[in-house]
Protein backbone atom coordinates (compact mmCIF):
# COMPACT_ATOMS: atom_id res chain seq x y z
CA UNK A 1 0.00 0.00 0.00
CA UNK A 2 1.47 3.22 -0.96
CA UNK A 3 2.37 5.82 1.95
CA UNK A 4 0.85 8.75 2.82
CA UNK A 5 3.29 11.72 2.16
CA UNK A 6 2.67 15.15 4.41
CA UNK A 7 4.31 18.14 4.33
CA UNK A 8 2.19 20.46 7.01
CA UNK A 9 4.17 23.94 6.05
CA UNK A 10 4.86 27.00 7.59
CA UNK A 11 3.20 26.60 10.46
CA UNK A 12 3.98 27.73 14.63
CA UNK A 13 4.86 24.68 16.25
CA UNK A 14 3.86 23.93 19.89
CA UNK A 15 4.75 21.54 21.84
CA UNK A 16 5.28 20.47 25.60
CA UNK A 17 6.91 20.67 28.26
CA UNK A 18 8.18 24.07 27.52
CA UNK A 19 5.30 24.95 25.10
CA UNK A 20 8.30 27.99 23.36
CA UNK A 21 6.19 28.64 19.93
CA UNK A 22 8.43 27.81 16.96
CA UNK A 23 7.37 29.73 14.24
CA UNK A 24 7.36 28.99 10.46
CA UNK A 25 7.94 25.06 11.20
CA UNK A 26 7.26 22.33 8.31
CA UNK A 27 6.08 19.26 9.86
CA UNK A 28 6.64 16.25 7.43
CA UNK A 29 4.87 13.05 7.90
CA UNK A 30 5.49 9.60 6.19
CA UNK A 31 2.50 6.76 7.21
CA UNK A 32 1.52 7.01 10.28
CA UNK A 33 4.80 8.92 11.57
CA UNK A 34 6.44 11.89 12.19
CA UNK A 35 9.37 12.02 9.45
CA UNK A 36 10.68 15.47 10.08
CA UNK A 37 10.39 18.77 12.03
CA UNK A 38 12.36 21.72 10.23
CA UNK A 39 12.39 25.18 10.91
CA UNK A 40 14.19 26.30 7.81
CA UNK A 41 11.93 26.52 4.80
CA UNK A 42 12.11 24.77 1.24
CA UNK A 43 13.77 21.44 1.94
CA UNK A 44 13.20 18.87 -1.03
CA UNK A 45 10.04 16.87 -0.34
CA UNK A 46 10.07 13.41 -1.09
CA UNK A 47 7.90 12.91 -4.52
CA UNK A 48 4.49 12.43 -4.42
CA UNK A 49 3.81 14.10 -0.62
CA UNK A 50 0.68 16.73 0.11
CA UNK A 51 1.80 20.12 0.39
CA UNK A 52 -0.73 21.70 3.21
CA UNK A 53 -0.31 25.18 3.67
CA UNK A 54 -0.42 26.12 7.30
CA UNK A 55 1.14 29.91 7.55
CA UNK A 56 -0.44 31.80 10.43
CA UNK A 57 -2.04 28.70 12.27
CA UNK A 58 -0.78 26.47 15.13
CA UNK A 59 0.07 22.85 15.40
CA UNK A 60 0.09 21.01 18.39
CA UNK A 61 -0.11 17.55 19.47
CA UNK A 62 -2.75 15.49 19.11
CA UNK A 63 -4.73 15.42 22.73
CA UNK A 64 -5.09 12.72 25.08
CA UNK A 65 -7.80 12.23 27.31
CA UNK A 66 -7.14 10.28 30.10
CA UNK A 67 -10.82 9.49 31.37
CA UNK A 68 -13.23 7.78 29.44
CA UNK A 69 -15.75 5.10 28.87
CA UNK A 70 -16.52 4.08 25.24
CA UNK A 71 -19.91 3.30 24.43
CA UNK A 72 -20.60 -0.12 24.43
CA UNK A 73 -23.76 -2.34 23.49
CA UNK A 74 -23.93 -3.93 26.65
CA UNK A 75 -24.39 -0.72 28.15
CA UNK A 76 -27.88 -0.44 26.62
CA UNK A 77 -29.97 -1.79 29.00
CA UNK A 78 -28.34 0.04 32.00
CA UNK A 79 -28.73 3.70 29.97
CA UNK A 80 -32.64 2.55 28.96
CA UNK A 81 -33.40 3.41 32.40
CA UNK A 82 -32.55 7.13 32.05
CA UNK A 83 -34.02 7.38 28.49
CA UNK A 84 -34.84 6.20 24.96
CA UNK A 85 -32.58 3.14 23.87
CA UNK A 86 -29.38 4.10 22.26
CA UNK A 87 -29.15 1.07 20.54
CA UNK A 88 -27.12 0.29 16.95
CA UNK A 89 -23.55 0.30 16.02
CA UNK A 90 -23.89 4.07 14.94
CA UNK A 91 -23.45 5.63 18.56
CA UNK A 92 -20.30 3.33 19.69
CA UNK A 93 -18.98 4.86 16.24
CA UNK A 94 -20.53 8.08 16.62
CA UNK A 95 -18.82 8.32 20.22
CA UNK A 96 -15.15 7.45 19.13
CA UNK A 97 -15.38 9.78 16.07
CA UNK A 98 -16.20 13.08 18.21
CA UNK A 99 -12.99 12.72 19.51
CA UNK A 100 -11.31 12.30 16.76
CA UNK A 101 -13.31 15.47 15.07
CA UNK A 102 -12.63 17.58 18.42
CA UNK A 103 -8.20 16.77 18.30
CA UNK A 104 -8.62 14.13 20.77
CA UNK A 105 -6.36 11.18 19.42
CA UNK A 106 -5.86 8.80 22.16
CA UNK A 107 -7.77 8.22 25.21
CA UNK A 108 -7.86 6.02 28.18
CA UNK A 109 -10.86 3.88 28.95
CA UNK A 110 -10.63 3.52 32.44
CA UNK A 111 -13.38 0.94 33.44
CA UNK A 112 -16.06 -1.06 31.04
CA UNK A 113 -17.72 -3.82 30.30
CA UNK A 114 -15.49 -6.55 28.93
CA UNK A 115 -16.72 -6.07 25.54
CA UNK A 116 -14.35 -2.97 25.37
CA UNK A 117 -11.77 -5.16 24.01
CA UNK A 118 -13.41 -6.37 20.93
CA UNK A 119 -14.26 -2.59 20.29
CA UNK A 120 -10.46 -1.71 20.39
CA UNK A 121 -9.98 -4.47 17.93
CA UNK A 122 -12.81 -3.36 15.61
CA UNK A 123 -11.75 0.09 15.91
CA UNK A 124 -7.51 -0.49 15.82
CA UNK A 125 -7.36 0.86 12.18
CA UNK A 126 -10.10 3.43 11.63
CA UNK A 127 -8.36 6.69 11.33
CA UNK A 128 -11.95 8.25 12.68
CA UNK A 129 -11.28 6.57 15.60
CA UNK A 130 -8.97 7.46 18.61
CA UNK A 131 -6.50 5.54 20.06
CA UNK A 132 -7.11 3.33 22.87
CA UNK A 133 -5.58 2.75 26.08
CA UNK A 134 -7.90 0.21 27.63
CA UNK A 135 -9.20 -0.84 31.54
CA UNK A 136 -11.41 -4.13 31.85
CA UNK A 137 -14.43 -3.96 34.39
CA UNK A 138 -14.31 -2.50 37.79
CA UNK A 139 -12.67 -4.28 40.28
CA UNK A 140 -15.35 -3.42 43.34
CA UNK A 141 -15.91 -4.34 46.67
CA UNK A 142 -19.00 -6.29 48.83
CA UNK A 143 -21.72 -3.77 47.47
CA UNK A 144 -21.21 -2.79 43.88
CA UNK A 145 -23.06 0.30 42.54
CA UNK A 146 -22.41 -0.55 38.70
CA UNK A 147 -23.39 -3.42 36.27
CA UNK A 148 -19.76 -3.29 35.04
CA UNK A 149 -18.43 -4.36 38.64
CA UNK A 150 -16.30 -7.13 39.72
CA UNK A 151 -16.74 -8.51 43.26
CA UNK A 152 -13.10 -9.12 44.81
CA UNK A 153 -13.34 -9.58 48.28
CA UNK A 154 -9.73 -10.55 49.78
CA UNK A 155 -6.26 -10.36 47.91
CA UNK A 156 -6.08 -13.40 46.28
CA UNK A 157 -9.43 -12.88 44.27
CA UNK A 158 -8.05 -9.36 43.33
CA UNK A 159 -4.86 -11.20 41.82
CA UNK A 160 -6.52 -13.70 40.06
CA UNK A 161 -8.86 -10.60 38.78
CA UNK A 162 -5.66 -8.61 37.42
CA UNK A 163 -4.25 -12.03 35.95
CA UNK A 164 -7.87 -12.53 34.34
CA UNK A 165 -8.13 -8.97 33.02
CA UNK A 166 -4.63 -8.78 31.72
CA UNK A 167 -5.24 -12.19 29.65
CA UNK A 168 -8.29 -10.65 27.85
CA UNK A 169 -6.00 -7.47 27.11
CA UNK A 170 -6.38 -4.57 29.82
CA UNK A 171 -3.32 -2.08 29.58
CA UNK A 172 -4.79 -0.71 33.30
CA UNK A 173 -7.26 -2.08 36.49
CA UNK A 174 -9.32 0.53 37.98
CA UNK A 175 -9.69 0.29 41.59
CA UNK A 176 -13.33 1.37 42.52
CA UNK A 177 -14.86 2.88 45.53
CA UNK A 178 -15.66 -0.38 48.06
CA UNK A 179 -12.55 -1.99 47.79
CA UNK A 180 -10.69 -2.41 51.15
CA UNK A 181 -7.04 -1.29 51.91
CA UNK A 182 -5.46 -4.81 51.77
CA UNK A 183 -7.20 -6.26 48.69
CA UNK A 184 -5.96 -2.48 46.55
CA UNK A 185 -2.73 -3.28 47.93
CA UNK A 186 -2.94 -6.97 45.85
CA UNK A 187 -4.42 -5.52 42.99
CA UNK A 188 -1.66 -2.77 42.59
CA UNK A 189 0.98 -5.23 43.04
CA UNK A 190 -0.30 -8.00 41.16
CA UNK A 191 -0.92 -5.09 38.04
CA UNK A 192 2.40 -3.99 38.62
CA UNK A 193 4.41 -7.21 38.44
CA UNK A 194 2.42 -8.06 35.39
CA UNK A 195 3.41 -4.77 33.32
CA UNK A 196 0.03 -3.54 33.77
CA UNK A 197 -1.15 0.15 35.66
CA UNK A 198 -3.44 0.78 37.87
CA UNK A 199 -5.96 3.47 38.03
CA UNK A 200 -8.46 4.38 41.48
CA UNK A 201 -11.31 6.00 42.18
CA UNK A 202 -11.12 5.12 45.80
CA UNK A 203 -12.81 5.62 49.24
CA UNK A 204 -13.06 2.67 51.33
CA UNK A 205 -8.95 2.43 50.68
CA UNK A 206 -8.32 5.81 51.13
CA UNK A 207 -6.52 8.35 48.31
CA UNK A 208 -3.77 8.56 50.24
CA UNK A 209 -3.64 5.01 51.32
CA UNK A 210 -3.49 3.63 47.49
CA UNK A 211 -0.67 6.48 46.68
CA UNK A 212 1.42 4.86 49.16
CA UNK A 213 0.14 1.47 47.78
CA UNK A 214 1.99 2.93 44.40
CA UNK A 215 -1.46 3.51 42.28
CA UNK A 216 0.04 4.77 39.07
CA UNK A 217 -3.20 7.54 38.99
CA UNK A 218 -5.60 8.68 41.60
CA UNK A 219 -9.17 9.40 38.87
CA UNK A 220 -11.84 12.88 40.08
CA UNK A 221 -10.85 15.30 42.83
CA UNK A 222 -13.95 15.05 45.20
CA UNK A 223 -12.77 11.32 46.10
CA UNK A 224 -9.13 12.40 46.54
CA UNK A 225 -10.17 13.51 50.51
CA UNK A 226 -10.99 10.76 52.84
CA UNK A 227 -12.93 11.46 56.14
CA UNK A 228 -9.80 12.77 57.90
CA UNK A 229 -10.03 15.40 56.02
CA UNK A 230 -13.43 16.63 58.72
CA UNK A 231 -13.63 17.51 61.90
CA UNK A 232 -14.97 14.75 64.43
CA UNK A 233 -17.75 16.25 64.82
CA UNK A 234 -18.65 16.68 60.88
CA UNK A 235 -17.61 12.74 60.36
CA UNK A 236 -20.40 11.31 62.75
CA UNK A 237 -23.11 13.09 61.35
CA UNK A 238 -21.84 11.56 57.52
CA UNK A 239 -25.21 9.46 55.67
CA UNK A 240 -24.43 5.58 54.80
CA UNK A 241 -21.36 3.91 55.00
CA UNK A 242 -18.16 3.53 53.55
CA UNK A 243 -18.79 0.46 50.89
CA UNK A 244 -22.83 0.58 51.53
CA UNK A 245 -25.25 1.65 48.75
CA UNK A 246 -25.15 5.58 50.33
CA UNK A 247 -21.98 5.52 49.54
CA UNK A 248 -22.32 8.51 46.74
CA UNK A 249 -24.18 10.40 49.22
CA UNK A 250 -21.53 9.98 51.99
CA UNK A 251 -19.11 11.47 49.97
CA UNK A 252 -20.70 14.34 48.71
CA UNK A 253 -21.75 15.51 51.46
CA UNK A 254 -18.11 14.79 53.12
CA UNK A 255 -16.71 16.53 50.28
CA UNK A 256 -18.55 19.61 51.09
CA UNK A 257 -17.22 19.58 54.85
CA UNK A 258 -13.66 18.65 53.13
CA UNK A 259 -10.97 20.85 54.80
CA UNK A 260 -8.08 21.46 52.93
CA UNK A 261 -6.47 23.31 55.22
CA UNK A 262 -6.09 19.99 57.71
CA UNK A 263 -2.85 17.78 58.51
CA UNK A 264 -4.85 15.04 56.26
CA UNK A 265 -4.97 17.10 53.41
CA UNK A 266 -1.13 18.21 53.66
CA UNK A 267 -0.44 14.61 54.20
CA UNK A 268 -2.36 14.07 51.26
CA UNK A 269 0.04 16.15 48.69
CA UNK A 270 3.03 14.61 50.47
CA UNK A 271 1.86 10.78 49.71
CA UNK A 272 1.32 11.38 45.94
CA UNK A 273 4.28 13.66 45.55
CA UNK A 274 6.41 10.55 47.31
CA UNK A 275 4.77 8.00 44.57
CA UNK A 276 4.44 10.16 41.68
CA UNK A 277 0.76 9.49 41.47
CA UNK A 278 -0.74 11.59 39.44
CA UNK A 279 -4.25 12.33 39.40
CA UNK A 280 -6.77 12.90 36.93
CA UNK A 281 -9.15 15.56 38.33
CA UNK A 282 -12.10 15.25 35.88
CA UNK A 283 -13.31 18.63 36.59
CA UNK A 284 -15.47 19.23 34.18
CA UNK A 285 -18.23 15.85 35.31
CA UNK A 286 -17.56 17.68 38.69
CA UNK A 287 -19.18 21.00 37.18
CA UNK A 288 -21.70 19.09 34.95
CA UNK A 289 -23.10 17.46 38.32
CA UNK A 290 -22.61 19.87 40.93
CA UNK A 291 -23.42 22.75 39.32
CA UNK A 292 -25.13 21.84 35.76
CA UNK A 293 -22.87 22.31 32.29
CA UNK A 294 -21.44 25.48 31.54
CA UNK A 295 -23.40 27.48 29.33
CA UNK A 296 -20.85 28.06 26.50
CA UNK A 297 -19.91 24.88 26.73
CA UNK A 298 -22.99 23.75 25.89
CA UNK A 299 -23.24 25.77 22.96
CA UNK A 300 -19.83 24.61 21.41
CA UNK A 301 -20.32 20.85 22.65
CA UNK A 302 -24.08 19.86 22.11
CA UNK A 303 -24.54 20.49 18.08
CA UNK A 304 -23.16 17.15 17.22
CA UNK A 305 -24.74 15.26 19.88
CA UNK A 306 -27.66 12.89 19.00
CA UNK A 307 -31.14 13.83 20.72
CA UNK A 308 -31.12 10.50 22.84
CA UNK A 309 -28.03 11.16 24.55
CA UNK A 310 -28.97 14.19 25.75
CA UNK A 311 -32.17 12.59 26.84
CA UNK A 312 -30.41 10.06 28.69
CA UNK A 313 -28.00 12.53 30.23
CA UNK A 314 -31.12 14.82 31.56
CA UNK A 315 -32.42 11.34 33.18
CA UNK A 316 -29.20 10.45 34.80
CA UNK A 317 -28.64 14.10 35.68
CA UNK A 318 -31.45 13.88 38.05
CA UNK A 319 -29.75 11.04 39.58
CA UNK A 320 -26.91 13.36 41.29
CA UNK A 321 -29.30 16.34 41.18
CA UNK A 322 -32.71 15.33 42.02
CA UNK A 323 -35.39 17.99 41.60
CA UNK A 324 -36.21 19.53 44.79
CA UNK A 325 -33.52 18.43 46.35
CA UNK A 326 -30.41 21.06 47.18
CA UNK A 327 -27.27 19.95 47.22
CA UNK A 328 -25.10 20.85 50.03
CA UNK A 329 -23.38 24.28 49.37
CA UNK A 330 -22.78 23.87 45.53
CA UNK A 331 -21.01 27.06 44.70
CA UNK A 332 -18.26 26.35 47.58
CA UNK A 333 -18.14 22.47 46.28
CA UNK A 334 -17.08 22.94 43.00
CA UNK A 335 -14.81 25.60 44.03
CA UNK A 336 -13.34 23.54 46.68
CA UNK A 337 -12.26 21.48 43.59
CA UNK A 338 -10.62 23.88 41.65
CA UNK A 339 -8.46 24.67 44.86
CA UNK A 340 -7.18 21.44 45.50
CA UNK A 341 -6.57 21.12 41.85
CA UNK A 342 -4.76 24.38 42.74
CA UNK A 343 -2.74 22.85 45.46
CA UNK A 344 -1.96 19.78 44.02
CA UNK A 345 -0.72 21.15 40.54
CA UNK A 346 1.74 24.19 42.93
CA UNK A 347 3.07 21.13 45.47
CA UNK A 348 4.43 19.07 42.18
CA UNK A 349 1.47 16.80 41.74
CA UNK A 350 1.49 15.89 38.11
CA UNK A 351 -2.29 16.30 36.77
CA UNK A 352 -3.29 14.75 33.99
CA UNK A 353 -6.43 15.94 31.27
CA UNK A 354 -9.26 13.94 31.59
CA UNK A 355 -13.31 13.77 31.02
CA UNK A 356 -15.18 10.95 32.09
CA UNK A 357 -16.91 11.31 28.61
CA UNK A 358 -19.47 8.10 29.04
CA UNK A 359 -23.04 7.99 28.05
CA UNK A 360 -23.69 7.61 31.05
CA UNK A 361 -22.03 11.04 32.40
CA UNK A 362 -24.93 13.64 32.40
CA UNK A 363 -23.24 16.10 29.00
CA UNK A 364 -19.48 15.03 29.05
CA UNK A 365 -19.86 14.93 24.96
CA UNK A 366 -16.96 12.55 23.84
CA UNK A 367 -14.14 15.00 22.49
CA UNK A 368 -15.52 18.56 23.17
CA UNK A 369 -15.54 18.33 27.11
CA UNK A 370 -11.57 17.84 26.74
CA UNK A 371 -11.39 21.54 25.77
CA UNK A 372 -13.62 22.37 28.92
CA UNK A 373 -11.68 20.71 30.98
CA UNK A 374 -8.84 22.58 29.88
CA UNK A 375 -10.08 26.10 30.34
CA UNK A 376 -11.14 24.55 33.96
CA UNK A 377 -7.84 23.74 35.07
CA UNK A 378 -6.59 27.09 34.02
CA UNK A 379 -9.55 28.57 36.42
CA UNK A 380 -8.04 26.36 38.74
CA UNK A 381 -4.81 28.17 38.79
CA UNK A 382 -3.40 25.37 36.42
CA UNK A 383 -0.81 27.51 33.69
CA UNK A 384 -1.81 27.31 29.91
CA UNK A 385 1.83 25.08 29.85
CA UNK A 386 1.01 22.51 32.60
CA UNK A 387 -2.72 22.43 31.26
CA UNK A 388 -1.70 21.33 27.74
CA UNK A 389 1.52 19.43 29.31
CA UNK A 390 -1.82 17.44 30.74
CA UNK A 391 -3.12 16.57 27.29
CA UNK A 392 -0.26 16.00 25.88
CA UNK A 393 3.25 14.59 26.99
CA UNK A 394 2.33 14.19 30.56
CA UNK A 395 -0.28 11.82 29.70
CA UNK A 396 1.78 9.78 27.12
CA UNK A 397 4.19 9.24 29.75
CA UNK A 398 1.17 8.42 32.33
CA UNK A 399 0.27 6.23 29.94
CA UNK A 400 3.78 4.35 29.31
CA UNK A 401 4.10 6.14 25.69
CA UNK A 402 6.03 9.27 26.19
CA UNK A 403 8.92 7.82 22.79
CA UNK A 404 5.34 7.46 20.75
CA UNK A 405 2.65 10.43 21.37
CA UNK A 406 2.31 13.19 23.32
CA UNK A 407 5.00 15.96 21.55
CA UNK A 408 5.70 16.58 18.05
CA UNK A 409 9.08 15.31 17.44
CA UNK A 410 10.86 13.02 14.56
CA UNK A 411 9.90 9.40 14.66
CA UNK A 412 6.64 9.76 16.84
CA UNK A 413 3.47 9.16 15.83
CA UNK A 414 1.97 11.87 13.66
CA UNK A 415 -1.02 12.66 15.78
CA UNK A 416 -1.40 16.91 15.14
CA UNK A 417 -4.35 19.21 15.75
CA UNK A 418 -4.03 22.25 13.27
CA UNK A 419 -5.36 25.61 15.09
CA UNK A 420 -6.53 28.60 13.82
CA UNK A 421 -4.69 30.97 16.99
CA UNK A 422 -2.66 30.44 19.18
CA UNK A 423 -3.93 28.38 22.27
CA UNK A 424 -1.41 29.82 24.08
CA UNK A 425 -2.71 33.16 24.20
CA UNK A 426 -6.39 32.44 24.76
CA UNK A 427 -7.23 28.96 25.55
CA UNK A 428 -10.86 28.84 23.87
CA UNK A 429 -8.70 28.90 20.76
CA UNK A 430 -8.39 24.93 21.29
CA UNK A 431 -12.07 24.70 19.92
CA UNK A 432 -10.91 26.29 16.74
CA UNK A 433 -10.27 22.93 14.61
CA UNK A 434 -9.05 23.43 10.87
CA UNK A 435 -7.59 19.79 10.77
CA UNK A 436 -6.65 16.81 12.56
CA UNK A 437 -3.68 14.73 11.53
CA UNK A 438 -4.50 11.13 12.92
CA UNK A 439 -1.69 8.17 12.69
CA UNK A 440 -0.81 10.28 9.90
CA UNK A 441 -3.75 10.85 7.91
CA UNK A 442 -5.50 14.28 8.12
CA UNK A 443 -9.30 15.60 8.00
CA UNK A 444 -11.44 18.73 9.21
CA UNK A 445 -13.50 18.31 11.42
CA UNK A 446 -16.97 18.14 9.48
CA UNK A 447 -14.92 15.43 6.89
CA UNK A 448 -15.04 13.41 10.24
CA UNK A 449 -18.29 13.97 11.06
CA UNK A 450 -19.71 13.67 7.76
CA UNK A 451 -18.51 10.14 6.55
CA UNK A 452 -20.38 8.82 9.02
CA UNK A 453 -23.63 7.87 9.28
CA UNK A 454 -25.57 10.69 10.82
CA UNK A 455 -27.56 9.28 14.11
CA UNK A 456 -30.67 11.01 16.29
ZN1 LIG B 1 -15.17 7.29 35.10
Amino acid sequence: MEKRRLALEGATVLTGPMWQPMPDSTVLVNGDLIAAVSHERGFPYPKGTRVIDCGGKFLTPGFIDMHTHCHTTAAVDFLSQFGPRIEGPQHRDWFLRLFVAHGVTTIRDVGNFPEIFDLRREFSENPSAPAMFVAGELLEGPEPLWPLSRKVNDAEAARREVRRQKELGADWVKLYTGLDHETAIAAIEEAHSLGIRAAGHVWKTTAREAARAGIDTLEHTLTLADEEFLTEEDRASLPGSADGKYRRDRFRYAWSKTNLESDAANDLVKALAASQTAVCPTLIVHENTILGPDVSYQNFAYDCVPQKWLDTWEGRLKLFKPPGETLPDPIGSFEKALNMVARLNSRGVRILGGTDAALWNPFVVPGASLHRELELLLAAGVDARDAFSSVTCWAAEALGVPSEIGTIEEGKVANLVLLDDNPLEAIRHTRGIELVINRGRASSPEEILESSELVD
